[in-house]
């Protein structure tokens, strides 16, 4: 084995164990997702007010621990997610550091980066920094140089993204429009399905299979329409890590989360459209057009 080889191999054991179970954020689950309706005087269907309940992965609190540093070195120094802020307290991924969950017709966690507000470099585990080969002293992470991650362009940092703009909204559109939608959601759900995620020398391909899937939505949202150059600039990045074994697996890894990140995103809008579908039908029969 060469000196930079090695490197990875140890970097694994520095960066120790994936955080506990406990520690992962907890979203809605999307095929459950449920939002009531009420009658109104004219005999048509209205959503009812969104109870903003309090949000179970942070029990309402709005900061969690940390997912990136829980993997880290306790003197590491940098961290993209909490900026190793006392207690390793970051915003919780789940409602976005809000403590409540947000009425899922309006707002979805990103579907780039499922909530971070950032997205992960994946060379040195957001850390910044490597060890590489036998050195003792650690060097400054090639991909990210000292960062440990990189900009979300899906949300700009603001870890949701709108639900998909149908006009007037996915809320209030009515049936054929929601239809039509949803057409274009299937479209993007079966590109996304058939994206096979592959590292070392088919990344470039990969990426642009990864930017053709999001394409799909971007007349329907900004974040998706950004996603494809965030994720190729991200994914130029990532390959900084080249020089390391292991690295075609960890590009793939790299691509497979933002895959399930932007699968999670149009499952929860298939659900949605379903519930939309449903109030709007229900208000056709009721008016008797
Ligand atoms: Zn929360
Ligand atoms: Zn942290
Ligand atoms: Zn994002
Ligand atoms: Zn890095």
């Amino acid at each position: 084995m060469t000196r930079l080889q090695t490197s990875l191999l140890l970097l694994v054991a520095v960066i120790g164990p994936l955080a506990p179970a406990s520690a992962q954020a907890r979203y809605l689950v999307p095929d459950r997702i449920e939002r009531a309706t009420v009658v109104d005087d004219d005999g048509l269907h209205q959503w009812a007010e969104w109870p903003e309940p309090k949000c179970a992965s942070c029990k309402g609190t709005g900061k969690a621990p940390c997912q990136t540093c829980a993997r880290f070195a306790k003197d590491a120094k940098v961290c993209p997610e909490c900026k190793r802020a006392e207690k390793l307290l970051a915003p919780c991924r789940a409602c976005a550091g809000s403590g409540k969950i947000a009425d899922p017709l309006q707002r979805v966690p990103c579907a780039g980066c499922m909530g971070a507000g950032f997205l992960l470099c994946t060379v040195c585990g957001g850390g910044a920094r490597l060890r590489v080969g036998s050195a003792k002293r650690w060097s400054v992470c090639p991909a990210c140089r000292g960062t440990g991650g990189f900009p979300c362009a899906g949300c700009n940092g603001e870890r949701w993204m709108p639900a998909l703009a149908i006009k007037p909204s996915l809320a209030e559109a009515p049936f054929d429009k929601l239809l039509k939608a949803e057409k274009d959601l299937d479209k993007a759900i079966q590109a996304f399905a058939a994206f096979t995620p592959a590292g070392g020398a088919k990344t470039r391909k990969s990426v642009k299979e990864l930017g053709k899937a999001y394409g799909y939505l971007k007349k329907y949202s900004p974040g998706f329409k950004a996603l494809p150059k965030c994720t190729k600039n991200y994914m130029s990045k990532i390959l900084a890590g080249a020089q390391f074994q292991g690295h075609e697996e960890n590009e793939a890894n790299t691509l497979g989360r933002l895959k399930s990140n932007a699968e999670y995103y149009l499952r929860h809008q298939k659900r949605m459209l379903e519930l939309a579908k449903k109030r709007a039908d229900l208000n056709i029969r009721a008016s008797g057009k």
